[in-house]
């Protein structure tokens, strides 16, 4: 076995693979960019060194930097975590060419699979069923369009050499062909340099599940069941869960059977992952086998019991597969849900900013988080805004979902946008709990998934206002004068019938309160109602008795901003100030810039007519696109910024006069 590693990755997975490592007594070596200086997996390494600037062309790109720091420190392998690295051909030569360990498959295990096309065709050829479709070396437009008409519609154009859903578009009739092609290729060769699409039959209603196998360098491969990761949006997982829900035992070991073939075909060694689609009648198909560790292998750890990060470490030094396929045993049932700095109520566009307050729930038996991050952790442009992982296991599924929610509820996070509530919803929806499972889950139960707060506004207004003057008390009575009435604990109040008026903004509204102290709590008047409240704060919790109704919730308490945690919602509300404005900028808020990024493309002219729902700019933010579309029948105005330029978060994109409505 290897005494020292190097960790060629940042975040969750290197603080992942540093925790086995260590446990195994091996010695771990970090790299960082200068925007990681502070971060978690830096602490945990035994060694660092610095890459170079924040990008990751400039840092955790850099092979070079990288074999060079293996010299330099003597480490024996290389893990490569998921994404940056692990998947290139080139680095896993360089490492091979090097005498160092590249803890993966070989690098022509890699090649073969790294175009989606020629995977395609290694695995027609090794009997593993694939979905109808075109993936040839010919892509004149032409050619592509005539192969789609051939295809028939919905169809899917996936970038050959595609990720993480970049460069991939629906297409549901041939009038949408042209300029879906052109997106997607212009989306595929900023992300991946390469343009190329393969096209296949879109499967309305398909399931994701995909396998989890081993092989060693010793000729033998398992598979470790499967996991379904059904539930997407943009085409990315959200929530992963194993086994996949009422999967046949044949099912599983037809496609973990065609899976360990898939990979014998390229003389596999290593972890790696071979997703099916899985169609309403049974049926599977070969979408793509990715050469490294996943992102959601926690999940066949906790039903399988084994430490995925350990079979790797033993399979790179040469090691046998820890165990046979007869002796790979289920037990229970294990989900992850993915946390990210993301906006759910405006089409998940990715967030950045400072992790000012994060509680993570805790962890046991049944609880695992996997994060790279702590508080006053930033999440910044550069890398992706994956906060944590969050896994939960238990002897069913019904009681898998069941501690995941109550996970989720506990998992607390101030100073950016995340999708917890999201994902709290999502696992709490009934579809979810009866296995209505498919990758449009998300778009069809979207009543559901997103629905209207249910903390009323009156109760956040009442228990924020109750925190301020609790608060305001503590401050008195910690500021040591102990004569301060503030301090004492028995129910002796200072002016106790003194009415306070208190003016709080939500949601962009401001709302009047008066509160009176009373011999046990306070007097909130808001509107015409009236509120009793007993109030105690402990930690950062309040708990509070409203009109006999008692709840618990969370604060956290930044500049005046005051945030409630309550069964995964946030009820905000800031301490209005007359400098406060509220303003008036939504009107056109779609012409703005949706997120930091840069414009990829104009597609319109100033003067030219345009009708709503046409797409006016193409912007580009972490190598997604977003298209700015017209939100209603205009003539274009003003436009603000060119093709290639950078544009902050809110800034205008363009003008746009509406037509009038009895003109029109
Ligand atoms: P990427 O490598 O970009 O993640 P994949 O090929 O793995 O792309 O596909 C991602 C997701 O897109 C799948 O999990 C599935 O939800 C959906 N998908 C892919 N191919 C098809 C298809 N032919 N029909 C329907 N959905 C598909």
């Amino acid at each position: 076995m290897f005494s020292k590693i190097l960790i060629a990755n940042r975040g969750e997975i290197a603080c992942r693979v540093i925790q086995t490592a260590h446990r195994l007594g091996i010695k771990c070596v970090a790299v960082y960019s200068e925007a990681d200086a502070n971060a978690r997996h830096v602490a945990m390494a035994d060694e660092a060194f610095l890459l170079g600037p924040a990008p990751s062309s400039e840092s955790y790109l850099r092979a070079d930097r990288i074999i060079e720091i293996c010299k330099q420190s003597g480490a024996q392998a290389v893990h490569p975590g998921y994404g940056f690295l692990s998947e290139n051909t080139g680095f896993a030569k360089a490492c091979e060419e090097n005498g160092i360990v590249f803890i993966g498959p070989p690098a022509s295990a890699i090649a073969s699979m790294g175009s989606k096309s020629a995977a395609k065709e290694i695995m027609s050829h090794a009997n593993v069923p694939l979905v109808p479709g075109y993936h040839g070396a010919d892509q004149s437009p032409a050619l592509l369009k005539k192969e789609a008409e051939n295809c028939g519609f919905p169809l899917l154009l996936k970038a050959v050499a595609g990720g993480g859903g970049k460069g991939m578009r629906v297409v549901e009739n041939l009038t949408e062909f042209d300029e879906a092609l052109e997106s997607a290729c212009r989306e595929a060769k900023n992300a991946f340099g390469n343009p190329d699409m393969l096209i296949e039959k879109y499967l309305t209603q398909p399931r994701h599940v995909e396998i989890q196998v081993f092989c060693d360098s010793l000729g033998n491969g398992v598979y470790l069941a499967e996991r379904d990761c059904s539930v997407q949006r943009r085409h990315q997982k959200v929530i992963e869960e194993a086994p996949a829900p009422g999967l046949s035992e044949e099912t599983r070991r037809a496609m973990g059977e065609a899976a360990v073939r898939a990979a014998q075909a390229i003389d596999y060694v290593g972890a790696g992952t071979v997703e099916f689609l899985y169609d309403v009648d049974g049926s599977f198909y070969f979408m793509e086998m990715n050469t490294r560790l996943q992102v959601e292998h926690p999940v066949t750890e906790m039903i399988t019991g084994q430490d995925l990060v350990e079979w790797q470490l033993k399979i790179a030094a040469g090691q046998e597969l820890p165990l046979a396929q007869d002796q790979v045993r289920i037990t229970g049932h294990s989900l992850e849900a993915r946390i990210y700095a993301e906006d759910p109520d405006n089409d998940f566009l990715p967030a950045t900013g400072t992790l000012r307050y994060l509680r993570t729930p805790q962890e046991n038996t049944h609880v695992r988080v996997d994060t790279g991050v702590t508080e006053g952790d930033e999440v910044s442009v550069y890398y992706d805004p994956m906060i944590a992982k969050l896994i939960v296991w238990d002897d069913s599924r019904e009681a898998a979902i069941s501690r995941m929610v109550k996970a989720l509820e506990e998992y607390r996070i101030a100073g950016l946008k995340t999708n917890v509530r999201f994902l709290r919803n999502l696992a709490n929806a009934q579809p979810f709990k009866q296995q209505q499972l498919d990758t449009g889950f998300i778009d069809k139960h979207q009543a559901l998934l997103f629905p209207q707060p249910h903390l009323d506004v009156h109760y956040g207004l009442a228990m924020a206002a109750c925190y301020f003057m609790e608060q305001q008390k503590r401050q008195h009575s910690s500021s040591g004068d102990p004569h301060s009435p503030f301090g004492r604990h028995n129910s002796w109040r200072l002016n106790s019938t003194r009415v306070r008026p208190f003016k709080l903004e939500h949601d962009g509204e401001i709302c009047e309160l008066n509160i009176t102290e009373t011999t046990t709590g306070y007097d909130v008047a808001i509107d015409d109602a009236r509120y009793d409240i007993r109030a105690s704060v402990c930690d950062d919790a309040l708990s509070v008795v409203i009109n006999g109704h008692s709840l618990t919730v969370h604060c956290h308490i930044d500049e005046g901003r005051l945030t409630l945690f309550h069964e995964g919602e946030q009820f905000i509300c800031n301490r209005f100030s007359e400098s406060f404005d509220a303003g008036d900028h939504d009107a056109d808020a779609s012409l703005c810039a949706p997120m930091n990024g840069a414009v990829v493309a104009v597609l319109v002219e100033k003067g030219q007519q345009v009708s709503a729902g046409d797409t006016l700019v193409v912007m580009e933010a972490m190598k997604m696109e977003h298209s700015i579309k017209a939100p209603a029948d205009g003539t274009v105005g003003e436009i603000f910024f060119k093709e290639g330029e950078l544009v902050s978060e809110g800034a205008e994109l363009i003008a746009l006069e509406q037509n009038d409505e009895e003109a029109a």
